[in-house]
């Protein structure tokens, strides 16, 4: 059993608006069970659609197409399936009925080509619209399912789940459901993660894995099939504990997180409190947490310390480091986290310190960085090496800075 989105006007040729409404229907179709397996976006041009629908139902059973519903010219998509399936269009007397009284509602005179928008498929079942006019419509003829929505987001997504999942349910008997779990990793990247588990990616079918990198980082996304909850879970689990003992230690959290949220949660959790001396981030580190609602209980205050002057005058990084180490330093990030967590009276103490570019310091090539972490028992500090921009340094270096201090509170 599988479906084609098919995204029916213009605009989304022209890069005008973002095919949402398809990114909607394969969340929700996944949910159900039904794969999803092409996206088709057409003009509001008839010869193209019909191509598109003939294409559509060569290699789907369920075509769902949203846009084109409404009273104007360019709106010719319900048309254009009547005709391509032989059949009229006939006014639904509800839809009509509703359409009048919208008029009726904000005092206004209803044009003629407003009741075309009453106009459905014949022998369709019919999907209220509650949000606007145009009502949607769904019809199975031989093996083909049709399912007409409107291009309005607020309109089709609840016309949608109010009566078009239903319709999907009923004709189609679905029986199998659809889980999904997302892993996110850090500190590994996208290729390195797909090569140490290419061997389950390549014998995936049930959970299928699918590799994404993001934002600094890499999700796996697992998808299971089962007729049950707990079927698929347990297929999830099993899949999930293979890909653990290969790249566990870069594993951070699931689903719609940050390694932000996950070390907020932690040290709110064990009431532990934080401050950060900066200095190649400037302040970014504390932004970034106290991002987070609940801050206020964990997040001291911090300092930026970009001048050597600061470094030495309020964190009390010695002459003799700063001199022989430099700033750009594993000595010098160990000084900065410890001597700020015992200035501001904190449990733990984080520092940045490095080159963001474009040009070198101290003779340490640009991405150079040490992060320093202090800990109420252990003071430690990280060397890495980091490529890009000033501001992915920068972001980056962040990203590990919480890295790190996520990793020693789980070892704790
Ligand atoms: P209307 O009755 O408002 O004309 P319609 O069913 O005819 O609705 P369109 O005219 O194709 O739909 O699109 C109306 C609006 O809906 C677009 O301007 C756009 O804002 C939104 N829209 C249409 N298609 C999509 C889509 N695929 N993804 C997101 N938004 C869409």
């Amino acid at each position: 059993m599988n479906a084609e989105i098919i995204a029916v006007g213009s605009e989304l040729l022209l890069g005008q608006i973002a095919n949402t409404n398809a990114q909607y229907l394969s969340k929700q179709l996944a949910e159900l069970g039904v794969n999803v397996y092409y996206h088709t976006v057409v003009g509001d041009n008839a010869d193209r659609l019909r191509q598109s629908i003939k294409l559509a139902e060569s290699r789907a059973d369920l075509l769902i197409f949203t846009g084109g519903l409404g009273p104007t010219k360019d709106d010719l998509t319900k048309e254009t399936i009547a005709s391509s399936l032989g059949k009229k269009l006939v006014m639904d007397q509800e839809a009509l009925e509703s359409i009048e009284e919208y008029f009726q509602k904000v005092n206004r005179v209803m044009s003629e080509n407003n009741k075309k928008q009453a106009l459905v498929i014949e022998d369709c079942n019919v999907l209220p619209n509650r949000n606007g006019m145009a009502p949607g419509m769904f019809l199975s003829i031989g093996d083909h399912h049709y399912m007409l929505l409107p291009g309005p987001p607020k309109e089709m997504q609840p016309m949608f789940q109010n009566f078009g999942r239903q319709a999907i349910l009923n004709e189609l008997k679905i029986q199998e459901r659809i889980e999904s779990r997302v892993l996110r990793f850090f500190g590994i990247g996208e290729s390195q993660l797909e090569t140490e588990i290419t061997d389950l990616i390549d014998a995936q079918s049930n959970p299928t894995i699918a590799p994404l990198a993001g934002d600094y980082e890499v999700t796996l996304r697992l998808t299971a099939k089962h007729s049950t909850l707990v079927g698929a879970t347990l297929l999830l689990d099993k899949v999930e504990k293979q890909i653990m003992d290969r790249v566990g230690e870069f594993f951070y959290g699931y689903g719609e997180t940050s390694l932000s949220i996950e070390v907020m949660s932690l040290l709110q959790e064990r009431g532990l409190t934080i401050t950060s001396a900066e200095s190649l981030t400037g302040g970014l580190f504390s932004q970034t947490l106290t991002a987070i609602s609940g801050a206020s209980s964990v997040v001291k205050g911090g300092i930026v310390c970009y001048s050597n002057e600061i470094k030495k005058l309020v964190l009390n990084v010695s002459q003799e480091t700063l001199e022989k180490d430099g700033a750009v330093s594993e000595q010098c990030a160990r000084e900065l986290a410890e001597n700020s967590r015992r200035l501001m009276k904190t449990d733990i103490g984080i520092s940045f310190t490095g080159v963001a570019g474009p040009d070198s310091i101290e003779g340490k090539p640009v991405g150079t960085v040490f992060i320093g972490l202090s800990m109420p028992n252990d003071t430690a500090a990280f060397e890495i090496k980091l490529a890009g921009s000033r501001i992915a340094i920068r972001e980056r270096s962040v990203r590990y800075g919480l890295y790190y201090l996520l990793k020693a509170l789980k070892s704790e």
